[in-house]
């Protein structure tokens, strides 16, 4: 029997994806995963619908989110796996969060009408479909009024942080982030560590000491982005500061060229017991009943 493989970092149209979550569990079945996370960016809207098609194909799922906190080490971003979406108070900030995220997106629309690039919000919308709404939309929508032939040209000239209608968005701090998550129920995971800026092994080691007491409880080993050398320092650290590796292809579906649910770049194969170490970890944790 061939080993079974899991994907715990996946993105649907209830924030930057395009594929809606019911078609996401479908299309993970249909690659053979065992289990997979839906972990949407700020937004816990997809869940329900992917939970429940997951159940019908008999594919484990584990309903996930993934928030940006902002540091001395520049944005980072983490998941927080089997999250619970009534626990007190989370529904009311991932709102906020999200006004932030509007409030962001019109003035970037603001830059680019001053640029020449007019755009309207109607426009984003109809290619964002759900709640989480950023730039990977407004980088469709730039696309898709001629004004950049890819997204990479949209972020490149435009929407990355030295893009010229870069504009900041409210973020939580680190410990924040942390304890909003483990509030709700989830693991914490440090997610995609070395897509941080500048990141090398050296850095990374200095923010896990940093993250570590404030509760952080796995790290993203295995990742569409990491190189064999990233994936190593990565599991070695995680060794060294106690956290459990964690992976996920980060799949976008159209909205991330290239990067395909459960393999990434093709440079993906996350066993099984990945999970199940995970699940260990949560039941370790758990207060005596
Ligand atoms: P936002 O959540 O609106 O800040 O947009 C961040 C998302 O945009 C990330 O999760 C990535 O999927 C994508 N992104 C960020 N930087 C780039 C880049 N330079 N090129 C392409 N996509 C990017
Ligand atoms: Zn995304
Ligand atoms: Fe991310
Ligand atoms: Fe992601």
């Amino acid at each position: 029997m061939p080993e079974r493989r899991i994907d715990l970092h996946t993105h649907s149209l209830a924030s930057d994806g395009t594929d809606a979550p019911a078609e996401l569990a479908r299309k993970a079945a249909a690659a053979g995963l065992a289990a997979f996370a839906l972990t949407d960016h700020d937004t816990v809207a997809g869940l329900d619908e992917a939970g429940a098609e997951a159940e019908t194909l008999g594919l484990e799922f584990i309903p996930g989110i993934e928030i940006a906190v902002r540091s001395d080490f520049g944005e980072l971003h983490l998941l927080g796996l089997w999250v619970n979406p009534a626990a007190p108070g989370f529904a009311a900030t991932l709102a906020e969060l999200r006004r932030a995220r509007d409030k962001r997106n019109r003035a970037i629309l603001d830059k680019l009408a001053h640029l020449g690039l007019p755009l309207s919000m109607a426009e984003v919308l109809t290619l964002a479909r759900g709640e989480a709404v950023g730039r990977p939309h407004i980088a469709a929508a730039l696309r898709g009024q001629g004004y950049v032939r890819s997204r990479r040209e949209a972020f490149e000239r435009y929407l990355a942080r030295d893009g010229k209608a870069y504009v900041p968005r409210l973020m939580l701090d680190p410990n924040q982030g942390l304890e909003l998550l483990a509030a709700a129920g989830a693991t914490t995971v440090l997610a995609h560590p070395c897509l941080a800026p500048a990141m090398t092994r050296r850095r990374l080691d200095q923010l896990l000491a940093l993250l570590c007491p404030h509760g952080l409880q796995a790290l993203e080993v295995w990742h569409c982005s990491h190189d064999p050398n990233q994936t190593r320092f990565c599991l070695e650290l995680a060794s060294k500061y106690g956290l459990l590796p964690t992976g996920g292809s980060d799949y976008h579906g159209q909205n991330k060229e290239g990067v395909a649910l459960g393999t990434g770049r093709n440079n993906l194969r996350i066993p099984y017991s990945v999970l199940e170490a995970l699940r260990a970890g949560r039941a370790k944790g758990r207060p005596p009943a």
